[in-house]
């Protein structure tokens, strides 16, 4: 096939605009490795691509989509061959290269992992970057050195994608999580996950003092500003916070206090930048630490047509969960 369908944003005197558009091969981009992708993920991140409502796109035109998984149609990599299923994630897809809300994709091998088993391409993108960056920010709590012993774990932003994964993997690796979420009317949701308490996002949202009550070991944070100060304001002593998320604000207004009177760490978390070698090993612990029907429960597969409508739906935080686009090329679920 030389046509392939993709999501394009193009940019001109009015603005950016996302529409679905006919593409050649030959308008890809460079890169070792040609994959005919059948399944992608709607990240919040696509969500402020499309819309234009964040600055990630970095070149015009663009194909969006931060996470894909398909099958290898060719490859100049020593690591691949035609017929292996792989899944990328980040690495500027979407934002400098051309990413996964397309039929095609060639890039470089050295961003593709190959999908341990029991994974599929559709759990993968299930998983995809929010999956990644929930398991990143689990391990930089786990070498801080907290353990489950030490306290509560709490989530922000809990039925999103990242809080989602990482409800469930602090659950799996023995935490008592506590989730924090603007749903009320998720609360199986978040038992189902292993969550063990779930309060209001209101809880957190208004600015408290710089000390306030200690409650929580660790946290992982997906929202920041007034939350994660709060989150900060009510962390144990010599605990840690691992922050990734913005979807309340880039500001952080908090003072040191917490730093340099409780020995609390604040973490910066992402997953971006390829390190290969870390996301394989990823995918391995993922593929051990969640089973299947765990990652069914986060997530729901729609076809490629709405996934446009789906991506701009993302920023008013209208998606639980994760949304996986099935490109309709038939590769097991
Ligand atoms: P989602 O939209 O899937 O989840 C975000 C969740 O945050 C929502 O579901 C909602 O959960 C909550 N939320 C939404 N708006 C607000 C608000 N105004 N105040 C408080 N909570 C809110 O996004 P993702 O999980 O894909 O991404 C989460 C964040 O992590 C984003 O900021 C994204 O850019 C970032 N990210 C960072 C990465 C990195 O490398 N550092 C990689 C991937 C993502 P609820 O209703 O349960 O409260």
């Amino acid at each position: 096939m030389t046509d392939f369908r993709a999501i394009r944003i193009d940019k001109d005197e009015h603005g950016q605009h996302a529409n679905y558009v006919v593409m050649r091969e030959r308008d890809l981009m460079e890169g070792d490795v040609d994959v005919d992708v059948a399944f992608s993920a709607i990240n919040y991140k696509d969500g402020l691509a499309v819309t234009g409502k964040g600055p990630v796109v970095r070149r015009f035109p663009m194909i969006p989509g931060v996470d894909l998984a398909g099958r290898v149609t060719r490859s100049a990599h020593p690591d691949f061959a035609s017929g292996d299923i792989v899944v990328a994630t980040a690495c500027g897809l979407g934002e400098a290269h051309y990413g996964g809300f397309a039929e095609k994709a060639r890039l470089a091998g050295d961003w593709l992992a190959k999908l341990p088993p029991p994974l599929t391409p559709a759990r993968a993108m299930a998983v995809g970057t929010a999956g990644l960056t929930a398991l990143f920010c689990v391990l930089a709590l786990e070498r801080h050195g907290a353990r489950p012993e030490d306290g509560l774990a709490v989530v922000t932003g809990a039925t999103g994608g990242v809080g989602s994964f990482a409800v469930a993997l602090l659950a799996k690796a023995g935490w008592r999580v506590v989730a924090v979420t603007g749903q009320a009317s998720q609360d199986a949701y978040l038992k189902r996950l292993g969550a063990s308490e779930i309060i209001g996002r209101d809880e957190l949202s208004a600015l408290g003092k710089p000390l306030q009550k200690q409650r929580f070991a660790v946290g992982v944070d997906t929202v920041g500003g007034v939350t994660l100060a709060n989150l900060l304001a009510q962390t144990r002593f010599d605990g840690a916070v691992a922050a990734c998320g913005n979807v309340g604000g880039m500001e952080l207004p908090a003072n040191v206090a917490p730093f340099i009177l409780r020995g609390v760490s604040l973490l910066g978390v992402e997953s971006v930048r390829p390190r290969i070698g870390l996301r394989r090993a990823a995918w391995t612990r993922i593929a051990q630490d969640l089973d299947p029907s765990t990652i069914d429960a986060m997530s729901e597969i729609i076809p490629f047509d709405a996934a446009l409508d789906r991506a701009r739906s993302i920023v008013g935080g209208a998606i639980r969960g994760r949304v996986v686009i099935d490109m309709g090329r038939h590769l097991p679920l």
